[in-house]
């Protein structure tokens, strides 16, 4: 089916308890991966190209591949921006049909960043993009091969969440409760009785990252207390390294795609069992007729399909005249925070 929104999927899966995969594309074999992993279990997916992964993969060139991959697969697929940092990052996936993106201002200033979170947010709304947003800093790096464990001080407030959900109208919210990117120093510990604020006061979808590393029993007490989506890169990513570093010991192996094929396998299985902790798995599948919304996933009669509101970005009905003087809005609006 096409590309679906990202507030749809995470709504739907807050409602029935469950939470949603949010997967870093860094290359094809990474996506078919993926999608085959999601395809299999019959779970919805998000499939993330973070800014910081710009150099692996050629935006305009791989997104039309994500997109006919997405419109094959027999689940809802959201497309989106992990840790949009820059205007420019932001400009280019709503181009290129993005149904989702993460505007990151957790380094700013607080007012600083509501008044940015807040002017992406109607930029993104007007064109049907879901924006996430993340308040209190999670650290560590994406994928990073040193661990790091979590700084309390730069853990979320929840007063200042409900605050912050209010003034942007984000659609989803990220997190710092405990988690890191990366990898772990020690062992994590999520503060559960902050996060339960968090979601009580808020009322959107939260979002965790860092979720490599996290014990199993954790991620689902933090999904039953309003974690929808689960953001996982570094062990996929280990995941493929390793057997690729395995099959290299033989001096004989001179297959590379033979290599890209073990690595595929790896993070596919990485994935597969990430859906079965987050209970995604086969949300899509119950008995039933093929639904009329997407005219692909199966629910049981009487329920919503996840895909049920109008899909894709709706950028190409607004015109370019019309999209300047959006940019123009979003920049003259950074500008004057900036007097
Ligand atoms: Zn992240």
């Amino acid at each position: 089916m096409a590309l679906v929104s990202m507030k749809t999927i995470l709504n739907e899966a807050a409602t029935k308890g469950y939470a949603v995969g949010s997967f870093n594309v860094v290359s094809l074999d990474s996506l078919q991966g993926i999608l085959e992993a999601a395809t299999q279990l019959q779970s919805p997916v998000i499939l993330s190209v973070a800014e910081v992964h710009f150099k692996y993969v050629d935006l305009e060139y791989v997104v039309p591949v994500i997109k006919q991959a997405a419109a094959q697969a027999p689940i809802p697929v959201a497309l989106h921006l992990d840790h949009g940092v820059s205007l420019e990052a932001v400009m280019r996936c709503f181009r290129l049909g993005f149904t989702s993106l993460m505007f990151d201002g957790s380094s700013l200033p607080y007012e600083e960043n509501v008044a940015r979170t807040a002017e992406i947010v109607r930029v993104a709304h007007s064109v049907g993009v879901s924006v996430e947003a993340e308040l209190g800093q999670v650290g560590g790096g994406e994928g990073a091969s040193e661990a790091s464990e979590a700084d309390r001080s730069l853990f979320t407030d929840p007063e200042q969440a409900v605050d912050f959900v209010r003034r942007t109208g984000v659609d989803a919210l990220a997190v710092a409760v405990g988690s890191v990117h990366g990898l772990y120093k020690g062992k994590p510990q999520l503060d559960f009785g902050r996060l339960e604020a968090i979601a009580r006061g808020t009322g959107v979808p939260l979002v965790l990252h860092g979720g490599s590393g996290i014990p199993d029993e954790d991620i689902k007490r933090a999904i039953s207390l309003g974690i929808a989506k689960i953001n996982v890169y570094t062990e996929m990513s280990m995941q493929a390294t390793e057997r690729i570093r395995r099959k290299v010991a033989d001096p004989k192996v001179i297959s590379f795609p033979d290599l890209l094929l073990l690595a595929r396998q790896g993070i596919k299985e990485t994935v597969a069992e990430k859906i079965k902790v987050f209970g995604s798995n086969h949300v899509c599948d119950a008995p039933g007729v093929f639904c009329d919304s997407c005219g692909a996933c199966v629910m049981p009669s009487g329920e919503t399909c996840a895909a049920s509101a109008p899909a894709t970005n709706n950028l190409a009905a607004v015109s370019d005249a019309e999209l300047a003087r959006m940019v123009t809005s979003v920049v003259k609006g950074i500008l004057a925070l900036r007097d």
